[in-house]
């Protein structure tokens, strides 16, 4: 176990004197030699047990601050995880067996009374670090025993220290905590929704809610003009490590702001949250709009961390012979440098085949690379259909130097930008938990991205509630994909951390926006009547956030998962090995609901 994390749980544990009960005086990470001599009572699980001559054993006794070793009668039956309580005296361990790597390790408790409060089988895994290398899905299927594990109560007190500090924050910043329904009519916010169905009125159901952005906006129209909740939304979509069906957001809300507003109060509060867990603000939260992320990183949740920026060389290449870059809509690079990766540098056949192969399935009709020799040389397939003077210009711009890899992509800007991005997370991004904390706002998302393959109408960028930006107005029926909202994301090393806008509050606005993703008026007023409707009785100018706790407290843990910092996650592949849901119902929870089971989907 490490100390630093003992320390810490030590300094928790000394300043909450609510530790002490009926049945111990200390928890049993904070004892030291300061309380040599003194007798204490201490509870928790056994973690090792060590025979210590013919008459004695070392018992590791274990709570969630930390393990002090007690000194017991051999003939005392406890083994691992039965549940104890120890009255003993705190002496100094024998010199020599002093254990500085703990932050009891200087004492032990001898003479030993031991109660046995409940025994317990052999656990599944052992209670400690060894339990890392257990397949997830035996971790979750005792998950109260993972649980017990420094790793895990550590992260779970994490994000409890989270949450608090965010409100605090936010209460501070005079934000009202509303508690919104969780079961709800179907909604336009994008994602699949879980559905509940109604006893009371069969045929009919709720939706659980993706996120509270219907009932927040309303409550602006209500005047609580600052709204927070940390909420629970369901989403039903597929699983990753970033992903849970349900997770937690700081959900806000604020009645006639500017965007600059919400940054700075959304920014507060996460700040708060870092400085409860590290104890050091993050440096400033950097903007970036969506139109610089895409041509620097190619990504619109760009990593900060790590450079090899997309090199701009559409113009450099404009008058060239080489087919594959003659007439080309938009050509960059990337310079993978020798100095920073030397392996990614050195790439040999195989893996630039591999890193084509890479470009071609992101969607690219093929990649260029380069290895850049002595005096500007290059090496490449292409190299002979270049003139002297591009391939000058080419090394010049992109500042390459012997032993550098170039990588271009040229296509569609799009196209161009979202492989060379993918390339240089592949090639560079270090893992999301690894310091530097790096977070930035990336504004100006378009309203619309693409167009639905069978309406044929745009798609909403985010939620289609985020105002337009006000310049772009005169675009919105011309050139709608053009048009930038007042939308932005919060983004931590790469991770989605969360996203807000300003929202449409003129109910006419409301209705063109609808009507360009090929929702009519009458399909507006069935669906969502419930919102629309409110409008019209006085919606203040408003803007919001969410962002992500499950996300913000894995990065702040160290942790590359959110189901590490969720005490009861679901599988990657969505079910719960310890209660095994989903399962089956009876047949009459079913005809309660007024519904019948189809026989299972064919597997294809
Ligand atoms: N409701 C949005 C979401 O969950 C956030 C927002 O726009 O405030 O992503």
């Amino acid at each position: 176990e490490s100390s630093a994390d003992n320390c810490w749980a030590k300094k928790a544990a000394e300043a909450n004197t609510m530790t002490s009960t009926a049945m111990r005086t200390h928890m049993c990470g904070v004892l030291d030699v300061s309380h040599i001599g003194q007798t204490v009572s201490i509870c928790g699980w056994v973690g090792r047990r060590r025979e210590h001559g013919e008459h004695l054993a070392f018992v590791d006794l274990r709570d969630h601050s930390g393990v002090v070793q007690c000194v017991v009668d051999n003939n005392v039956d406890v083994r691992s995880e039965y549940v104890i309580r120890i009255t003993g005296v705190v002496r100094a361990r024998p010199e020599g067996t002093v254990n500085a790597g703990l932050p009891t390790g200087a004492i032990e408790i001898g003479e030993c009374v031991v109660e046995v409060l409940n025994s317990a089988e052999p656990p599944p895994f052992p209670v400690d670090a060894r339990a890392d290398d257990v397949d997830e899905s035996v971790r979750l299927k005792f998950r109260y025993i993972d649980i017990r594990r420094e790793r895990m109560q550590r992260n779970l007190r994490v994000r409890s220290k989270i949450n608090s500090a965010i409100r605090s924050e936010m209460e501070s910043n005079g934000f009202v905590e509303v508690e919104t329904p969780m079961l709800m009519p179907s909604t336009p916010e994008g994602a699949r929704e879980f559905l509940v169905p109604s006893r009371k009125e069969p045929g009919s159901f709720f939706a659980l809610p993706q996120s509270p952005q219907l009932w927040k906006q309303l409550l602006m129209v209500a005047g609580i003009d600052r709204y927070y909740q940390i909420a629970r939304c369901l989403r039903d979509e597929d699983l990753r490590a970033d992903r849970q069906y349900e997770f937690m957001q700081l959900d806000a809300e604020m009645s006639f702001v500017s965007q600059d507003d919400v940054l700075e109060n959304i920014g507060r509060a996460v700040v708060a949250a870092a400085i409860a867990v590290t104890g050091e603000a993050p440096p400033e939260i950097e903007r970036i709009t969506w139109r610089d992320a895409m041509e620097r990183f190619g990504i619109d949740k760009p990593d900060l961390r790590f450079g090899m920026e997309l090199v701009e060389l559409t113009s450099l290449f404009a008058a060239t012979e080489f087919k594959a870059f003659a007439g080309a809509a938009c050509i960059k690079g990337i310079r993978v440098d020798a100095a920073t990766y030397p392996e990614a540098a050195a790439s040999g056949r195989n893996k630039l085949d591999a890193l084509t192969d890479r470009a071609k399935k992101i969607g690219a009709k093929g990649l260029v690379w380069m290895k850049v020799g002595a005096d500007g040389a290059v090496d490449s397939p292409v190299a002979k259909f270049l003139t002297d003077s591009e391939r000058e210009a080419l090394v010049a711009t992109m500042s390459a130097v012997e032993g550098d890899l170039l990588l271009l992509v040229a296509d569609e800007w799009e196209t161009t930008v979202e492989v060379l991005g993918q390339l240089r997370n592949d090639i560079g991004r270090p893992p999301v938990h690894q310091g530097p904390y790096r977070y930035v706002w990336v504004t100006e998302f378009p309203l619309f991205v693409g167009v639905d393959p069978v309406s044929g109408k745009p798609r909403p960028g985010h939620h289609p509630f985020c105002h337009p930006h006000p310049d772009d107005l005169h675009l919105f029926d011309s050139d709608p994909l053009k048009v930038r909202a007042q939308a932005y994301d919060l983004v931590l090393n790469g991770w989605e951390l969360g996203s807000g806008s300003i929202r449409i509050h003129e109910p006419e606005l409301q209705r063109r926006v609808f009507n360009q993703l090929g929702i009519s008026d009458e399909e507006a007023d069935r669906r969502f009547g419930f919102f629309l409707q409110p409008f019209k009785y006085g919606a203040p100018p408003h803007g919001g956030f969410a962002f992500g706790i499950d996300r913000l407290a894995a990065i702040l843990a160290g942790e590359e998962n959110i189901r590490e910092v969720i005490a009861f996650p679901k599988t990657q592949s969505g079910s719960d090995p310890m209660t095994n849901a989903p399962t089956p119902v009876e047949s009459a929870q079913l005809a309660e609901l007024g519904l019948r089971l189809l026989p299972p989907p064919a597997s294809s």
